[in-house]
């Protein structure tokens, strides 16, 4: 449980941020703008179901206009209201300018349980959601993209991207409203996998550097480090995955809604996600048992601590029990800014949402694009790199065998050498060049100052200060 005396999720965010801004040297004035939320819109409406009108509460964000349109995904929750829309608002506003998306922040949310509706039901309350949205240019290509969050995903994307095409019938560029559709829908190979795999790119990245590995006491690769992760949806889901199956690191908790699972030898991810699937929970779940306070879990021994459900789950009432010694944020703010303190007087290197779990809106960046250019990535070139490698291999081949030499390609090397780059490969390499570059803007920062200690307040000044030049250069 959240102590009394923790701040809300916004008045925390602003904490950081304030935190920040007292390093830097802004103009007066400067800093209230930036982390003023611009507006929140409140929409109330109502839906016949089951013979009678139910109503909704939803709303939608805009932190920060400096660039359009603004960013942001919808969530879908009964916890949702005006003053965690406007925190994650924020949030997206810093993490698109860590990241360089060229986007504002935005963020919407729906106050409901979907778990309590049927798909025909969901999707009547989703196009009455969006056409509130849309007819407010709250959805739009060029003014505001929401993506999914927590409790939405493609499904809601793409009734979302439809209803605007109903309203928006000679936009040509209609499908760039939303971001994370279904491929059938104009959306992009590895949208659905983004945030966790850049969660994965994130950790990889910063066991590529020594000194920060050291920082967190840890040392050598990501491979057999002891990791749990809280909350199995899709961001958690995806980086629990890929980095058990292709980084060798071990799961040894999982925490769902109903209790954790905690097996010190590790626990099967895709098993244990086809259970929850299945079930709906995880209990019962046959290889580990199940620990019904599940968030005493976070508590134990490990080498890294994945939260990736909610916000404020580290909080002042068990921020001290935290031993993990390397915290990737990959939900939006799990730790609240009391935590974030202990934390960091404990020395916990934690790697702050912002950059952890970017990979989102990277990906959706790239949806967009494609969206507007309508192509798909790869489309032109795959063929033309291809032939130019067949050519050189060829060539090798031919050498080879004229001189006697008597060199053998690799069947395997081929293979990879040969394939020309589709768009699954080609955002993949996008995603992952971008989290390595945020990440080295973000340590260059956290190395170079005396007055900095942390990567949370490393990313902050790197994302202000871009954010600061974009007001200035619009002559604010
Ligand atoms: P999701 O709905 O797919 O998954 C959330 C999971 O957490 C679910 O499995 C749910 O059962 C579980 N959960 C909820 N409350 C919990 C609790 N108290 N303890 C343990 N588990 C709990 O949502 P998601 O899209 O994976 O989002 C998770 C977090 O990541 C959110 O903070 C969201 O804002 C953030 N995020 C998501 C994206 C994205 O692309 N989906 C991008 C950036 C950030």
């Amino acid at each position: 449980m959240v102590a009394v005396t923790e701040p809300s999720f916004r008045q925390s965010v602003d904490m950081m941020f304030n935190r920040a801004v007292g390093l830097m040297d802004l103009p007066p004035g400067l800093e209230e703008k930036i982390r003023v939320c611009n507006a929140t819109y409140t929409v109330r409406f109502g839906v016949r179901l089951r013979g009678q009108i139910q109503t909704f509460t939803g709303y939608r964000s805009v932190h920060s206009e400096h660039m359009e349109p603004v960013k942001g995904g919808i969530r879908y929750a009964l916890g949702v209201n005006q003053d965690e829309v406007e925190a994650l608002a924020a949030l997206m506003t810093y993490k698109c300018a860590l990241v360089e998306t060229p986007f504002g922040g935005s963020k919407g949310g729906l106050r409901i349980d979907p778990r309590q509706y049927d798909e025909h039901e969901l999707e009547r309350i989703t196009r009455r959601f969006a056409y509130e949205l849309s007819k407010r240019d709250l959805i739009h290509p060029s003014q505001n993209v929401p993506a999914p969050d927590m409790g939405t995903g493609e499904r809601e994307m793409a009734w979302i991207a439809d209803q605007y095409a109903r309203m928006n019938t000679t936009d040509i560029n209609a499908r760039a409203c939303v971001t994370g559709k279904p491929l059938n829908s104009g959306g992009i190979a590895g949208r659905v996998e983004a945030t966790g795999r850049g969660v994965q790119y994130a950790l990889r990245e910063f066991f590529r550097h020594k000194e920060d590995v050291a920082m967190a006491g840890l040392s050598g690769k990501l491979d057999g480090k002891r990791i749990i992760v809280q909350g199995l949806g899709n961001v958690g889901y995806h980086a629990a995955k890929f980095l058990q199956e292709e980084d060798g690191a071990i799961i040894t908790g999982i925490i769902e809604r109903d209790g954790g699972l905690f097996r010190p030898e590790g626990l099967n991810v895709e098993a244990v996600h086809q259970w929850l699937t299945k079930h709906g929970g995880i209990k019962g779940f046959p290889d580990a048992k199940l620990v019904s306070d599940g968030a005493a879990i976070m508590e134990e021994d490990c080498d890294i601590l994945i939260p990736a459900a909610m916000e404020g789950v580290i909080n002042l009432s068990n921020a001290e029990r935290i031993r993990a010694p390397l915290i990737i944020e990959a939900a939006n703010g799990p730790i609240t800014a009391g935590a974030d303190e202990i934390l960091r007087n404990k020395g916990t290197v934690v790697i702050p949402d912002m950059f952890a779990n970017a990979g989102g809106v990277t990906v959706s960046y790239f949806e967009w694009v494609k969206n507007l250019s309508h192509i798909r990535f790869g489309r032109m070139q795959r063929r033309a790199e291809e032939a130019r490698h067949q050519l050189l291999v060829d060539e090798l081949e031919r050498l080879s065998a004229d001189t006697g030499i008597g060199w053998q390609l690799t069947p395997n090397f081929k293979d990879k050498y040969l394939k020309g780059a589709g768009e699954l490969e080609l955002v993949r390499s996008g995603l992952d060049d971008t989290m390595r570059t945020a990440y080295q803007a973000m340590r260059q920062v956290w190395h170079s100052r005396d007055d900095v200690d942390d990567l949370r307040v490393s990313a902050y000044l790197v994302s202000i200060g871009r954010v600061a030049d974009s007001y200035r250069a619009k002559g604010l």
